[in-house]
C-alpha cells in the first residue's frame, strides 16, 4: 500500500479528485490517501495558506496528486502552486501530449512530451514595482544549474523511454545571455546523450511549427513561462485542457496534477472532464512501480472515450463528471 497526500484544490478541484479517487477504489489500487488541502478554501477555515499539516504530509509521502488551486490575478496571495515547486525544488515539470482515439482533434500522429523548467525564470518571484517612476521590473533568472538539471532530465527521459529528439525552445537571439546558458546546457546533455538528436528552435519560429506540423516533436524542453505557454498550446492541438496531464518532479519528490486550473466558469455544476487529473494520476501510478494497475485504468479509459456519449461536454458528449467516472469503472 502507498501513501499518497492528495490535495483536492478549489474550483472543479474537488469534482475531478472525487472521480479518480472513485475510479481507484473501484479498480482496487494500492493506495491510501492522506488528504490535505491549500489556498483559500483553508484559508478561510484556519487562516493558513499552506498548512504546516500539508507539509508534514508530503515530506512524509514524497508524492502528491493535486487539484488546481485557484491564484488571485493581479493581487492577492502569491501562487501555491509556484510555492510548493519552489520550496521542494520540484524542477521539472512534464507534460505530455498525445493524439488520442476518439478525442477530437484537428491533427493526428502527436505524441510529444514537454519539459518545462519549472522553478526558475519568469517566475522566480523577483518582481518590483516603482510607483514613483512608474516601472515594474519581472526578473527572469536563470541559473547555470538549473538549466543544467532540466536539460539533462529531458534528455535523460528521452533515452529511457525510447526516445529519439530533443527540441529546446528559446529565445536567445533577443534574451541571449539566458537563451546561451540554455542552449549550452543541452548541448552538454547532448554529448552525454550522443544517440540522442538534439536541435534548437526560437520560441515564435516553435509555436508555428507546432501548429503547422506538431508530429515532428519528439521531447521539448524549454524556460518556464514559454513552457507554461506551450503546455497550453499542445494541450488545444491535442483535444483540449480536459485531458492533458502533468507532473512537478524534483529528486525527491513528486507532485501531480492536471496542466488545467481551477475552471471557475464551470466549477460546482458537474462539467468537469476527469481524464487530465486521471491521466496525472496514472504518471504517479508509473513513479511508484505500479505499472499493471496504470495500464488497466489507462485501457479503461481509452475505452470510454471512444464512447461520445459517455464523455464531458468539452469532447462532445453529454455525460457528467461522475457518469463519466462510472463509466470508466465499468470498463475495467
Ligand atoms: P483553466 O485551465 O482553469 O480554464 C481554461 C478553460 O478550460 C476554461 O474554459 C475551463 O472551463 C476549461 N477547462 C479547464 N479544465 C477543464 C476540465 N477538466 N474539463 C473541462 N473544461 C476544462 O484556466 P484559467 O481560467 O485561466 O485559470 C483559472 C484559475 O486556475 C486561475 O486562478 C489560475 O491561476 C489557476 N491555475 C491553477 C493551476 C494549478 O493549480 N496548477 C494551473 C493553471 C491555472
Amino acid at each position: 500500500m502507498h501513501l499518497i497526500t492528495l490535495i483536492p484544490g478549489d474550483g472543479i478541484g474537488p469534482e475531478i479528485t472525487k472521480a479518480v479517487t472513485d475510479i481507484f477504489a473501484a479498480a482496487q489500487v494500492p493506495v491510501q490517501w492522506e488528504e490535505q488541502n491549500a489556498g483559500q478554501t483553508t484559508f478561510d477555515q484556519s487562516g493558513e495558506l499552506i498548512p504546516q499539516t500539508l507539509l508534514d504530509s508530503l515530506e512524509k509521502t514524497r508524492v502528491a496528486l493535486k487539484g488546481p488551486i485557484t491564484t488571485p490575478v493581479g493581487k492577492g496571495f502569491r501562487s501555491i502552486n509556484i510555492t510548493l515547486r519552489q520550496k521542494y525544488d520540484l524542477y521539472q515539470n512534464v507534460r505530455p501530449a498525445k493524439t488520442t482515439e476518439g478525442i477530437q482533434s484537428r491533427y493526428t500522429g502527436i505524441d510529444l512530451v514537454l519539459f518545462r523548467e519549472n522553478t526558475e525564470g519568469l517566475y522566480s518571484g523577483l518582481e518590483v514595482f516603482d510607483e514613483r517612476l512608474g516601472i515594474s521590473d519581472s526578473i527572469a533568472r536563470i541559473t547555470v544549474e538549473g538549466a543544467r538539471k532540466i536539460c539533462r532530465a529531458a534528455f535523460a527521459y528521452a533515452s529511457k523511454h525510447g526516445r529519439k529528439k530533443v527540441t529546446l525552445a528559446h529565445k536567445a537571439n533577443i534574451l541571449k545571455m539566458a537563451g546561451t546558458i540554455m542552449i549550452n546546457a543541452c548541448k552538454e546533455a547532448a554529448n552525454e546523450f550522443p544517440h540522442i538528436v538534439f536541435e534548437d528552435k526560437i520560441i515564435d519560429n516553435m509555436c508555428m511549427q507546432l501548429v503547422n506540423k506538431p508530429e515532428q516533436f519528439d521531447v521539448v524542453v524549454t524556460t518556464n513561462l514559454f513552457g507554461d505557454i506551450l503546455s497550453d498550446l499542445c494541450a488545444g492541438l491535442v483535444g483540449g485542457l480536459g485531458v492533458v496531464s502533468g507532473a512537478n518532479i524534483g529528486d525527491d519528490m513528486a507532485i501531480f496534477e492536471a496542466v488545467h486550473g481551477s475552471a471557475p466558469d464551470i466549477a460546482g455544476q458537474g462539467k468537469a472532464n476527469p481524464t487530465a487529473l486521471l491521466r496525472s494520476a496514472l504518471m504517479m501510478l508509473h513513479h511508484i512501480g505500479e505499472h499493471k494497475h496504470a495500464d488497466r485504468l489507462e485501457k479503461a479509459l481509452e475505452l470510454t472515450l471512444q464512447d461520445k456519449d459517455k464523455c464531458t461536454g468539452d469532447l462532445g458528449g453529454k455525460a457528467s463528471t461522475t457518469e463519466f467516472a462510472q463509466a470508466i469503472i465499468d470498463n475495467l
